[in-house]
């Protein structure tokens, strides 16, 4: 069972070594707490001023073990001598004084690339959130789920090296200097991603660096935008009768004529990440490729958040309708029959001025941007 406890003034006990104990320090440090680290390490060279440090008496000093937890409202157990532990648990019994335990934090430093998903905090994963639970340091992306962060990661110093396309905030060199130089002190980084760390995520890249710089790296995939943003409106990428397969392509740059030509032959559904920068030449291109000008397409914008908006429409018409409506970065486009299967559709509320032929028996006049939470 877990719950939680207003730490904010509270006199909290750690027993633990500096390194293995840093991480409890940290999150009752941050939920306010006044903070005693008794380390068998001694005091330290540099002093923490929001933390008082003492070395640990003997297990059979008694009275100074009594001054040191006798004030406390909670005395949490990391990593301490087991004589020490034992005995500080039992004159905590005595004294009625409230124990944990915990996990003391890892001593090599290393770095996990953790995909946040698209936006939302529900959707990061289990393991994401222990990643974040456990870091020291956390460099986030702009399209990572940051609301919670400070919560999700109590003891990491957050860090935003946030990129929006064509304008990248800090230097992809830079960040990966600076994730493993951390790992190379001993810390535990999570480097934060959009979606999944390995689809358009650098994640890869972020990887080797890692690993040519002899650090322990670890991923943990997320649940990525190509596949959840259609679905924030309900539209599946894959559907039995419609498509049975889904290309991801980035519209960051312009793709070329055999690729369009080859998008075109294959059929199935077309996913466009970062597509608003070259929609245009995409839908043209596409166009001049032979696919059909009524297939239905569909842009979601913000997905997941306050702002989301979905523009349905169709391939002949979707660059003049993103153009009108103003679409922006970041969205999701999707192309194919798929785009039809939407709920949203069926009450799209705020019409705009045409219907898709093929929404004709969903909404009576018009599609179709719906703005949508
Ligand atoms: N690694 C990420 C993709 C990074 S590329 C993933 O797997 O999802 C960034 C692009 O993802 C954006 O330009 C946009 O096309 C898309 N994207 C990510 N989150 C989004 C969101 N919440 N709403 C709309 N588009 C999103």
């Amino acid at each position: 069972m877990q719950f939680d406890l207003d730490v904010t003034g509270r006199k909290v006990v750690v027993l633990g070594t500096d390194h293995g104990a840093r991480r409890a320090v940290a999150r009752f440090v941050r939920g306010g707490a006044r903070v005693t680290l008794v380390s068998p390490d001694g005091p330290p060279a540099t002093r923490v001023d929001t933390v008082r440090h003492v070395g640990a008496p003997a297990a059979h000093d008694t009275s100074a073990l009594l001054r040191l937890i006798g004030p406390a409202w909670l005395v949490v157990s990391v990593d301490p001598p087991p004589a020490l532990r034992d005995r500080v648990a039992e004159l905590c019994g005595h004294l009625k004084v409230m124990t944990t335990s915990e996990a003391p934090a890892e001593t090599t430093g290393s770095v996990t690339l953790v995909g946040g998903g698209p936006g939302r905090t529900g959707l990061l994963t289990l393991e994401a959130v222990e990643s974040l639970a456990a870091a020291d340091v956390v460099f986030y992306d702009r399209l990572a789920p940051t609301d919670d962060l400070a919560g999700l990661a109590p003891a990491a110093e957050l860090v935003d090296v946030g990129k929006s396309p064509f304008h990248h905030k800090v230097e992809q060199r830079s960040i990966e200097e600076q994730i493993v130089d951390r790992a190379l002190a001993g810390q535990s980084v999570v480097r934060l991603k959009g979606g999944d760390p390995f689809v358009f995520g650098r994640g890869g890249e972020e990887m080797l660096a890692c690993l040519g710089a002899g650090v322990r790296v670890r991923v943990v995939p997320g649940v990525s935008s190509a596949v959840a943003v259609p679905a924030a409106c309900g539209i599946p990428v894959t559907h039995r009768g419609l498509s049975h397969a889904f290309t991801v392509i980035s519209g960051h740059q312009r793709p070329t004529e055999a690729e369009l030509d080859g998008l075109t032959r294959l059929g199935g559904t077309i996913v466009v990440l970062m597509g608003i920068v070259n929609l245009e030449q995409i839908a043209v291109g596409l166009l001049r490729a032979g696919m059909d000008p009524a297939t239905p397409a569909a842009v979601v914008e913000r997905a997941y958040s306050d702002s989301q908006r979905s523009t349905f429409s169709r391939l002949g018409t979707l660059a003049a309708d993103a153009r009108r409506l103003q679409v922006a970065s970041p969205a999701v486009v999707v192309i194919g029959a798929v785009v039809s299967v939407a709920p949203e559709l069926a009450d799209a509320a705020r019409v705009i001025d045409h219907l898709p032929e093929w929404a004709g028996a969903l909404a009576p006049d018009g599609a179709a941007d719906r703005s949508s939470p």
